[in-house]
């Protein structure tokens, strides 16, 4: 699997799979999540609620409908919310691993992920990205891109010095 990052909006990546960084209840929220519901549209929102009527288990993987956006799927994933003692390391590197099962299960050959758990959660940046590069250096995937998407250009060159 090749292992590429890029700076900008995960929702205009053209791949067959966009990740959310969703919390439990998969019914929207801000950041990445809020983007991703916003311009995939109300059908993003539907599907959780008929896939997934009692929400995701934190560590854990599950796709929707893209919506109106490029990409074909959401592969939803719960980050671990440091901010509220969720600090077991291997709760994030799950989801990495979760997100390229279920891509797999798809058959989606290039996804796009964020920096997981990075933002409103209080995960420290660099260890995210480490996570993010630890699961994909080792996956066994018919995934042929996991695309690192970063919002700005900081987050970018934090990315860059350990690809
Ligand atoms: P979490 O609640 O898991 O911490 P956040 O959405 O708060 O999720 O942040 C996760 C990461 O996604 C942060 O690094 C944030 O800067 C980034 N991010 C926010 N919006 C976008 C977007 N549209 N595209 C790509 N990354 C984004």
């Amino acid at each position: 699997m090749e292992i590429t990052a890029v700076q900008g909006d995960i929702t205009e990546q053209q791949v067959d799979a966009v990740v959310n960084a969703a919390n439990r209840a998969m019914r929207g929220g801000g950041g990445v999540d809020g983007a991703i519901h916003r311009a995939g549209g109300p059908a993003v929102l539907e599907d959780c609620r008929r896939r997934f009527p009692h929400g995701l288990a934190t560590g854990d993987a599950g796709w929707t409908t893209a919506g109106e956006m490029p990409a074909r799927w959401v592969i939803h994933v719960v980050g671990p919310n440091r901010n509220a003692g969720e600090t077991d390391r291997s709760l994030l590197t799950s989801c990495y691993a979760r997100a390229l099962e279920v891509a797999d299960e798809l058959g989606a050959r290039t996804v796009a992920f964020p920096l997981v758990s990075a933002g409103v959660y209080g995960w420290p940046k660099d260890d995210a990205i480490a996570c993010a590069l630890e699961v994909f250096r080792a996956a066994e995937t018919q995934v042929e891109e996991a695309r690192l998407v970063a919002f700005d250009a900081a987050t970018y060159e934090r990315i860059a010095a350990q690809l």
